[in-house]
């Protein structure tokens, strides 16, 4: 083949390729053309294998020309997929509008649970009447969990069948009352003191719908000169008056704890039925709510407080039993139960 007849060879190939090219309506046809023109097997391939035919000094105008075709080619084609690129997305943008007015997916997010909630809801109560926080650890010596809150040796609490005991030795316990943290921080601190303590405690009970043997206690303790009866009396009737919303009444049932002295029962109007009886009060018209008292002279005796220059009061109270009252739980099993349907609804 002449130069000359293979530059109108290459030129033919332009010609038809961009026309070809040019009617191509698909990706996939432009790509077929690609091969079709430019692959091994291509027809411009096919054309250039003619160059061996030609001399030394013929080739480089027809290998330029070649060249130029090839560039061409290639040019077009990624003109027309650019083309199509932009078609495609002009169609998308018209076609999906965004709704902004959708709803949007949202993040389930937690919340904190009901004993928690009760529990935050009591320390706020009494931070209002000055009592500052105190923590201690859950798991005991009997010193701290029996002896130092003036519990005799033969007391039945101590027994196996009622306290948790470990096996880092028979005087480890998990502690029975949160009571444990009251003479921690008499040990620790100089009274005047207020201080309310919120916690897990343990006992070896049997499961129903009231008893669990894990639950949690406050435990409240205020430690001044000249404390009475009656500034207990009105700190816990104020406590009860904003956390159940209204003012109730109250009365005090002698009782005996052995880290208080006198000790008492403390009893709250029903505050679903206000005294006329009901389920929750069992028709009673009363409800049972915390135990409380004067701190007992020798357990003062016992931290190092002089009992003739301080005195003070204490209180304890179940949050289960309080959180129970207040959402209307009827099984306490249900704090346990992770269920999300009851859950849920706090
Ligand atoms: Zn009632």
């Amino acid at each position: 083949m002449s130069v000359d007849e293979l530059k109108e060879k290459l030129l033919q190939v332009e010609t038809d390729a961009v026309a070809e090219l040019e009617r191509a309506d698909t990706t996939v046809r432009l790509e077929e053309l690609r091969l079709e023109f430019l692959g091994q097997k291509g027809t411009l391939t096919m054309v250039l294998r003619g160059l061996g035919m030609l001399s030394k000094e013929e080739r480089p105008p027809v290998g330029e020309l070649a060249n130029r075709v090839k560039e061409r080619i290639a040019s077009e084609i990624s003109a027309r997929k650019e083309h199509f690129y932009r078609l495609e997305l002009e169609r998308r943008l018209s076609g999906e509008t965004l709704d902004v007015t959708l709803p949007g997916t949202g993040l389930a997010l937690g919340h904190q649970h009901p004993l928690t909630l009760v529990t935050e809801r009591i320390i706020e109560i009494f931070y209002g009447m000055g009592f500052s926080l105190a923590v201690g650890p859950e798991v005991e010596t009997e010193y701290y969990n029996f002896d130092a809150l003036n519990t005799p040796a033969d007391h039945p609490a101590r027994d196996e069948q009622d306290t948790f005991y470990t096996d880092a030795g028979s005087s480890v316990v998990l502690r029975s009352q949160t009571s444990t943290v009251q003479i921690r921080i008499m040990e620790q601190q100089k009274p005047p003191l207020r201080i309310i303590s919120p916690g897990r405690v343990y006992r070896n009970e049997e499961i129903n719908a009231r008893k669990y043997p894990i639950f949690h206690q406050v435990e409240g303790l205020l430690i001044d000169r000249d404390v009475t009866l009656g500034q207990l009396k009105g700190t816990l009737n104020e406590f009860i008056r904003v956390f159940f919303g209204r003012p109730l009444k109250t009365r005090f049932r002698p009782d005996f704890f052995p880290f208080t002295e006198p000790s008492a029962e403390l009893d709250s109007q029903c505050p679903f039925c206000l005294g006329d009886g009901c389920r929750t009060c069992g028709h009673r018209g009363w409800l049972e709510l915390l135990g409380c008292g004067m701190v007992d002279p020798n357990v003062l005796k016992g931290v190092g407080i002089d009992p003739d220059i301080w005195s003070g009061f204490a209180f304890g109270m179940g949050i289960d039993r309080l959180a129970m009252l207040k959402y209307g739980v009827s099984d306490i099993r249900h704090f346990w139960s992770s269920d999300l349907r009851f859950l849920e609804q706090f």
